[in-house]
This record gives structure tokens, sequence and C-alpha cells, in this order.
């Protein structure tokens, strides 16, 4: 038998890195087991979150942003640059470089905190013991009082779509283009196909969405969908909502889809497609078979609201547990883990998590729609604001989309905030510290924001609550 530690945590993405250094930080012996090897065949942390998801996305959409404001939009604020063009070579070098920065600033916090880093593959066995199988074959037993599986998740496939080397791909290929592709479909208007689609309509595809719902963005407040879809389709994307992929076939190197909408059955081709049809938890090879560790009906480990499976000490977090398949979601059950485990109370508020969508303008919500409270019986009050109204983002050039306050009719709490705008990724944790802090509307109306600044379209949508925004057409008269 190897080493005994306090902790053991398998998998060092957003959920396991953080449960890890936390865990550390509480005086706890703590090893993380984490099998990711990246190109250079270097074992590397930080999961799908820092080398195929969160992180790369958002560079190449940082990257293809900035290139549609050089084409399209700097000659309106007196910027000649001439026809710029993008160099996707060099944005994938600006793209593995931030990847780079980021998980090797992992593996430092590990080493500055004193977690072990096990490199290889981790499995479950009984009485807490876990196997760790080296990318050399080699095995060793680790024994530990506390486990935290954090394994993530993977793309689902679909039996339609086979993926088919560099022509049907999934959301990781889909950072990997070389070229622009003339003509990209991509299956699921989704978070993620969105975002993919957005790098790549950017850069010059035609991008055609296929989506089998016949509503745009559900779990987004009706309003904020509806002016977020108008926005994309302005900028070429053609979604196209009760569209259901059937079946593919490779043609002289091209994809051929077929799909069936309200007219029927009808084939379309591109050069490339993505399948963004959402994601699964990862649990293969994970757990031994005496390990007792229960899954649910959808292949979820099984947890309670803290985070334990079925036995006792052994515990699940993030993308392979329940709830949203959020990084940030990932991090805090992490945190609340290690300190239950170091015999601390703590628990999450599922109820307050932001969910952002790095479109352009980004779309960002947190908690309910309107829809949503009248659904569950709740009588709601709301406020909204157009950023054309916002000085600072007519400033910026960027006064596309509206921010929208849902608050009780009776108590004035905030139920939800939901934004289309420039930089509602970041407007949008004010919405989130309202709620964890059970603020009224009134609460934001009262605070003093700052001139000029896309937050003060916060402060005069929870205004318009009680219709007394000050520059929008008011609809109450002040009592
Ligand atoms: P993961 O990040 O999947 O990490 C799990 C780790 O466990 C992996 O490193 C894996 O190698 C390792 N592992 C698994 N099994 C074992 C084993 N048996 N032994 C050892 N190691 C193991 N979320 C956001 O919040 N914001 C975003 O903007 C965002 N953008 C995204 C964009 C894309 C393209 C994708 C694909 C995802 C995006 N996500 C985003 C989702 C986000 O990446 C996940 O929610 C997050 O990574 C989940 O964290 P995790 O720690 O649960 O799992
Ligand atoms: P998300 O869960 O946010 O990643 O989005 C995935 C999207 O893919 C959902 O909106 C699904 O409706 C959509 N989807 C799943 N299967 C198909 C299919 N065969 N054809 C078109 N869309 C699909």
């Amino acid at each position: 038998m190897a080493d005994k530690f306090d902790v053991i945590v398998i998998g060092a993405g957003p959920g396991g890195y953080v449960a890890a250094i936390r865990a550390a930080q509480l005086g706890l012996k703590t090893a993380c087991v984490e099998k990711w090897v990246n190109k250079e065949g270097k074992t590397v942390h930080g999961g799908t979150c820092l080398n195929v998801g969160c992180i790369p996305s958002k560079a190449l959409l940082e990257t293809s942003h900035k290139f549609v404001e050089a084409r399209d939009h700097y000659n309106e604020i007196g910027i000649e640059v001439g026809e710029p063009t993008p160099n996707v070579a060099k944005m994938h070098e600006f793209k593995e470089q931030v990847i780079a920065k980021n998980v090797g600033g992992i593996s430092a916090l590990f080493k500055a905190n004193g977690v072990t880093a096990l490199e290889g593959s981790g499995k479950v066995l009984s009485s807490k013991q876990v196997e760790v199988t080296g990318h050399d074959g080699e095995k060793a037993t680790y024994e530990a009082d506390n486990i935290v599986i954090a394994s993530g998740s993977v793309p689902v496939e679909i039996p339609p779509t086979p993926l088919t080397e560099g022509l049907i791909v999934n959301s990781t290929g889909a950072l990997e283009f070389e070229e622009v592709p003339k003509r990209l479909g991509v299956i699921g208007a989704g978070v993620i196909g969105l975002e993919l689609g957005s790098v790549w309509n950017r850069l010059g595809s035609e991008v055609t969405m296929l989506e089998a719902m016949d509503t745009f963005l559900p779990m987004v407040d009706k309003d904020i969908a509806k002016e977020t879809q108008k926005l994309l389709k302005k900028q070429g994307l053609d979604i196209r909502l009760g569209t259901r992929v059937t079946g593919s076939e490779i043609k002289d190197n091209e994809v051929v889809v077929k799909y069936a909408d309200a007219e029927g059955e009808k084939e379309i081709t591109f050069d490339k497609l993505i399948v963004c049809v959402g994601r699964r938890p990862y649990t293969e090879a994970l757990l031994g078979e005496d390990a007792g560790v229960n899954l649910d009906e959808r292949g979820f480990i099984f947890v309670d609201d803290q985070c334990r499976t079925s036995v006792p000490g052994v515990y699940a977090i993030g993308d392979c547990v329940r709830g949203q398949m959020l990084a940030h979601k990932a991090s805090e059950e992490g945190m609340m883990v290690a300190d239950i485990i170091a015999g601390h109370k703590a628990e999450m508020n599922y109820d307050a998590i932001p969910c952002v969508i790095y479109t352009s303008p980004e779309v960002a919500w947190v908690g309910m729609t309107e829809q949503d409270a009248k659904a569950a019986g709740i009588e709601v009050k709301t406020g909204s604001f157009p950023f054309s109204a916002n000085g600072r983002a007519l400033a910026n050039n960027a006064a596309e989309g509206s921010a929208k306050v849902i608050a009780d009719a009776e108590t004035d709490r905030i139920l939800g905030m939901h934004i289309v705008s420039q930089h509602a990724g970041e407007l949008i944790a004010q919405g989130v510290i309202a709620m964890e802090f059970g603020s009224s509307a009134e609460d934001i109306a009262l605070t003093c924001y700052a001139h000029p600044s896309t937050s003060e379209a916060i402060h005069e949508a929870a205004l318009a609550v009680d219709g007394h925004a000050i520059h929008m057409a008011n609809r109450k008269k002040r009592k």
C-alpha cells in the first residue's frame, strides 16, 4: 500500500482542483489524480474547462470578436484599418498560449499549497481506497479518509451524425479547424453551439444551426431570448428551430445532413459539421465493482444536496453530478465539500448560479424567468431597460440589448435577472450578489452607481420595476 491521505480528489478540472486546493488550505493531506495528457504527452491540470472548454472557446471568441470590430465597426468610430484578414494559425497559437498559462497556473498552485499531484487514471475501490494506473500501466493503491470524485463530462454523440475525422466534429474538434469552413453546420443551438457557431461565423463561415426544439434558449427570459435571436440573426447566424437531424452521409469530402422540420424531410450540405447536442457525465473505468457508489438513471453519480454519494466519506462534484454543467458550479461544490470534510458547516445556493453565453452581445442570467415565476404561481413585477439609452454603451458603440429584473410583486425580492448586452457576463454578478443577499429591487434602485457605466442599465431596470426609470419615458407617477 502506498501513501495514505486525508483526501484524494479524482479529476483536476475546476471542480477537482478547487476542492484539492481548498482541502490543502484547511490543513488536510491532499492528493489529486489527473489523467489528461496534452499534445506534448504531458499530464495537465484544468480538465475540460482549461483544455478544451471555457478558456480556449473564450480565446477564440475574443479574437474573432476583435476581428469583426476591426472589419465592420472601427470605421464607424473613426479608425481606418483597411480590410483585415484573419490569421487562423496565429489565433490558435494565441489560444494555446492562453491554455498553457492557465494549466501551468494550476500545477503551480498545487505545489504552493502542498497538493500531491498523482498522474494517471484513478479508480474508486471499496473501503475508500483509490487505485491509480499510471500512463505506463503501473498501478498503485492509495488509502484516503475521504474521496472526492470530480471526473467531469464528455460531449454527447448521436447516431445520425457519427464523428468523422475533420468533417463531423464535436466541440473539441471545432476549436481546432485549421481553416475557416465555407459552409458550416452546427447541430444544437444551445450555449456551446451558439458560441462555436459565432466564432466561425465571425471569421467568414456561412453558419446554419439546426435545433430540434421549437423554442430558442428556453432557459432565458422570453423577452431577452427573443432579442438575442434577432441580434444573432442580424450577424448572419441562420438558426433553424424545430429542425431535427435524422442522418448524415459523407460524399466527396462534404457532409450531407438529413433533417426533418415542419415541412418534412430535407437535406443540406456542409463543408464541416459540429455536433453540439450536450454533454454527459464521464464515469468510465472510475468505479470498482464493490465501490458502492451509485449512479442515477441518467448516469450521473447520485449525490445529496451536499454532494455526498451513497458511500460515507465519498463525495462527487461538478459535471459528473446533477445540476448545471458549469465550471463555477463545479468549483463552488468543490469548496463546499472540502469545508464539510474539514468539519465546517457549508452549503450551496443552487438558486443563485449565473449562466453566460459568450456571444456578442453576451447573454447572462440568474434565477427565474418571468415565465418560470408565473408558472410557479408567483405574482411578479418586472423592469426592463434598453442599452440604447445607456450613455456608456453608446460611447462604447455597443448599445444593443437590454436588462430585465424580475421581482416578487408582494415582497419586491429579486427572483431573477436576465441580460443581453456587451459584458453581460460581468454585469450579471450584480444579480447574483443581490439574490445571494436576498435584496429587493428597491435595494438596487437605492444604490449609487458610477456614471457612465453599463451597470447603470441594471440600476435603471431595477428602478423600472416600479415604473421610475430616469432615462426612459416613465410609466407611472412617483408616489
Ligand atoms: P472537467 O472539467 O470535465 O474535469 C474532469 C477532469 O477529470 C478531467 O481533467 C479528466 O481528465 C479527469 N478525469 C476523469 N476521470 C478520471 C479518472 N478516472 N482518473 C483521473 N482523472 C480523471 N462552463 C462555464 O462555466 N463557462 C463557460 O464559458 C464554459 N464554456 C465551455 C465551452 C466548451 C466548448 C465546453 C466543452 C464546456 C464549457 N463549459 C463552460 C463547461 C465546463 O467546461 C464544465 O462545466 C467544467 O469543466 C466542469 O468541471 P469538472 O471539474 O466537473 O469536470
Ligand atoms: P445544450 O444542452 O445547451 O448543449 O444544447 C444542446 C441542444 O442540441 C439542445 O437544444 C437540443 O435540443 C439540441 N439537439 C439534440 N439532438 C438534436 C438533433 N438530433 N437535431 C437537432 N438538435 C438537437
